[in-house]
């Protein structure tokens, strides 16, 4: 057998970064992730003045590139922006439970410059409309800064995405268009959670076409993002969710856990799900989107008991759901998985068994008749 050593720097970077960007998908999804978190002034938000902006070109092959109106980069942290594990987010793991913003690992770009070219255009409100451009070195390290024109903000630009794995490449290439629509699935979530915020998503074909695919207004309720992204019409299906309920700790979880015992949870799903009567049509999984404490994530135990429930009302359709689980921060955690979208949830099952009981409270209530605009 061989003997055992490191492996070298370089390939570790490699191996790791395959595992943070899996596809064109978590591309998009940390850099819009980067610019919501860069623009954390609430008075902003309230005020409805930030924008995210996300230009494909040819379907994400040639280049990503998202630019925001937030806070910019600051030129003593031009150095540290794409190293590996450097973040302005955490500092320490404890801050993990009190966390407000999506990101916290300091690995995106770092990340993205070992599978891409990547560059930066970034200037502060002090700055502009001077910004300076920032290039980098496949572990990171700032290549290049040059001064260059810039309106306040950032904008970061992915070109050529696993340019240097062949395998990953090809697989793009030969579902470009999927994947794109994969990208919009999950930009449709991040839009319509984000209020206060205006978005803009495009697509631009070298030969000159250029698509918009959706675009917010910097609208301060979930319900009129919804009518932004998938059209008024889908509000006239849709009733509120709000159910409240309260969590008691498992007799398992106290036995075992050296956390001390806690009294019972209060668990609150806000949002929106079609009437039972006017269903989706059938399974849309762009049209069911979860969040816990606004973080898009997957979650495909909550979206059965969603369904499970749905169908016992309307056997032919599926639908519409927009839930937002807003729950106590310390009965969840984020990190998980690489790229985040797993949300591992405290007590789940008896979190699930509470869901569908409230549901069924609501769809009881609900008024059955078809509203007269869906007929
Ligand atoms: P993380 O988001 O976990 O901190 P990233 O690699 O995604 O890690 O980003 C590294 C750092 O770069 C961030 O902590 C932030 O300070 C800075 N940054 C990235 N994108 C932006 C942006 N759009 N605007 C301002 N700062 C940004
Ligand atoms: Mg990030």
């Amino acid at each position: 057998m061989a003997t055992i050593k490191a492996i070298d720097v370089r390939s570790i970077h490699q191996i790791q970064s395959g595992q943070v960007i899996v596809d064109l998908c978590s591309v998009v999804k940390e850099l819009v992730e980067n610019s919501l978190d860069a623009s954390a002034t609430s008075i902003e938000e309230l005020m409805g003045l930030m924008w995210v902006d996300i230009r494909l070109k040819d379907y994400g092959l040639q280049a990503v590139e998202v630019q925001d109106n937030g806070d910019g980069i600051s030129p003593d942290s031009f150095k540290n922006v794409a190293l590996k594990h450097h973040t302005s987010k955490l500092s320490t793991y404890s801050d993990l439970n009190s966390l407000q913003t999506f990101g916290f690992r300091g690995e995106a770009l770092s990340s993205l410059c070992a599978l891409s070219n990547v560059h930066i255009i970034t200037a502060r409100s002090d700055e502009a409309p001077k910004g300076t451009r920032l290039e980098f070195e496949i572990s990171g390290k700032l290549k290049g800064k040059s001064v260059t024109a810039s309106q306040k903000g950032t904008t970061v630009v992915v070109e050529r995405l696993f340019g240097n794995l062949p395998v990953r490449r090809r697989e793009l290439e030969k579902n470009a268009k999927r994947e794109y629509n994969k990208v919009l699935g999950i930009l449709n979530a991040y839009a319509c959670i984000s209020t206060g915020v205006k978005f803009s998503v495009s697509n631009h074909m070298v030969k000159g076409k250029k698509t918009v695919a959706f675009a917010t207004k910097s609208n301060l309720t979930t319900r009129e993002n919804i009518a932004n992204v998938f059209g008024a019409k889908t509000l006239t299906a849709l009733v509120p969710l709000d159910l409240k309920f309260e969590l008691q700790p498992s007799p398992s979880t106290q036995k075992w856990s050296n956390v001390p015992e806690e009294g019972s949870k209060e668990v609150r799903i806000v949002g929106h799900i079609s009437r039972p009567i006017v269903g989706e049509g059938r399974q849309m999984p762009d049209r069911q989107m979860f969040f816990v404490n606004s973080r898009p994530c997957g979650q495909p135990q909550v979206a059965k008991a969603f369904n499970e429930v749905y169908k016992s009302y309307n056997v032919s359709q599926s639908p519409f759901i927009f839930a937002d689980l807003r729950l106590d921060e310390n009965s969840y955690d984020v990190n998980v998985s690489p790229d985040k979208r797993t949300i591992l949830l405290h007590d789940q099952n008896a979190l699930l068994e509470s869901l569908k009981a409230s549901l069924i409270e609501l769809f009881e209530s609900t008024d059955q008749t078809v509203p007269h605009s869906h007929i």
